[in-house]
């Protein structure tokens, strides 16, 4: 049996992996953690017989404590290192939005427990200095985003030095074909509402500005140690094919199946035996025809951004990922127009200055640091 702690279990991953839990015997969750939703946390720990869970935000921790009875509830950032710390737990699935999620996946590995890592703002953030724990401790990062999913099957079992290339698939999000022009106006309903993937809110917006593949492209570069030269993003609408490595003998391979995020969670829960997920089989002649085009970065300037700071390395993906999230949460609440999270970001990007990255506390400093530089931006740029 499977001991998985789950962080961020009230969001779209952490249900969906409650459910992956649900219906396979050699799985059970022994903890959970959520931001604010305590209520709903501990709905789950109920049916799911949990006795602790952690609650980021004090406050609603506190709700927590006079609610539930039946159970401990740990408070604040550091209680969700404390159940990590405690839980006796096989494998962490961090599914935390943000780069909040980067504490838990240090602690997680720094204790050499393995990691299903859907919050890929841990490798944008933390970048090397992740990768270079998770080596020093054995313990492994399983990444749970349905590409690095992908490309970690197709990688796995190649020889090494036969990778020529990685190929990320990207939806194109809601507003594919539209020029800069047309970007100009759209609004939160439109941008929250994915073709393919039902996902949470700040990922949404992420897949409408295309930074959701620029934070991608850094996470395959951190996960695979891959240059960025040898990086492809493709668009492909339909969200069968979920990426493609090419191989040194001129052979492509590609992994397909219908975008359903229970797949590469129970492949990382179960990690490296492969589990029944009860869904649909892949009917391509259903599916028709498959389609790929050239990502338009000039309309959707994030994936460029992110390129970008990705090769500058050091503290720019960390600066540029504070940014978008300051960004992204004015945009949802009406502050700021849609072309503004990619302004915001760039400003912020000249504005704060970096320096080479040797510890995870100059993270934690630079992050505020840019968090408060986006937000005046913010107010410069915003509606
Ligand atoms: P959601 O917004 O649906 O859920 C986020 C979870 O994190 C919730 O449980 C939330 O709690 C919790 N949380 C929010 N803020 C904090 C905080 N400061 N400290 C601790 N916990 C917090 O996000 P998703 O499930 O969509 O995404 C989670 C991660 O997985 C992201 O990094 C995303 O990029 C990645 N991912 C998601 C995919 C998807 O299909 N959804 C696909 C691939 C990757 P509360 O409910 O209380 O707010």
């Amino acid at each position: 049996m499977r001991r998985v702690l789950i962080l961020g279990s009230t969001g779209s991953i952490g249900v969906q992996a409650l459910d992956v839990i649900e219906r396979n015997n050699d799985l059970i969750a022994v903890g959970l953690s959520a931001g604010t939703n305590w209520r709903g946390a501990v709905e789950q720990a109920e049916r799911h017989r949990i006795e602790t869970i952690a609650i980021a935000d004090p406050d609603s921790a506190a709700q927590a404590e006079d609610g539930w009875d039946r159970g401990e509830v740990l408070a604040g950032p550091n209680g969700i290192i404390q159940l990590i710390a405690d839980s006796d737990c096989d494998i962490v699935l961090n599914a935390i939005v943000g780069s909040a999620g980067l504490g838990p996946t240090i602690a997680a590995l720094g204790e050499g427990i393995d990691v299903a890592l859907a919050n890929k703002e841990s490798l944008v953030v933390g970048g090397d200095l992740v990768t270079q724990l998770a080596e020093g401790t054995g313990a492994q990062l399983i990444p749970v985003d349905s590409e690095h999913s992908a490309l970690f099957q197709l990688i796995g079992v190649q020889q090494p030095g036969t990778v020529d290339r990685l190929v990320l698939t990207a939806s194109g999000g809601p507003f594919r074909g539209r020029d800069r022009s047309e970007l100009a106006d759209v609004g939160v309903v439109d941008a929250l509402k994915h073709p393919t993937w039902e996902m949470g809110g700040k990922i949404t917006i992420d897949s409408a500005t295309l930074m959701n593949k620029g934070l991608e492209v850094i996470e395959a570069h951190h996960l695979f140690r891959v240059p960025y030269d040898d990086i492809e993003v493709v668009v492909h609408p339909q969200s069968i094919v979920h990426s493609l490595i090419d191989l040194n003998d001129g052979a492509t391979m590609a992994h397909l199946g219908y975008p359903d995020m229970r797949v590469p969670i129970s492949y990382a829960l179960n990690y490296p035996q492969r589990a029944d997920v009860p869904l649909e089989r892949l009917d391509l002649a259903e599916v028709g025809s498959l389609t790929f085009e050239a990502p338009d970065r000039d309309a959707f300037g994030c994936l460029a951004i992110a390129e970008s700071a990705g090769r500058e390395g050091g503290g720019a993906p960390c600066v540029m990922n504070a940014a978008n999230e300051i960004a992204v949460a004015a945009f949802l609440e009406g502050r700021l127009p849609f072309l503004g999270i990619a302004e915001t970001i760039e400003r912020t990007l000249s504005a704060v200055p970096r320096e080479a990255i040797g510890h995870f506390s100059q993270l934690a400093t630079l992050d505020e640091d840019a968090r408060r530089v986006a937000t005046e931006m913010v107010a410069r740029v915003g509606v």
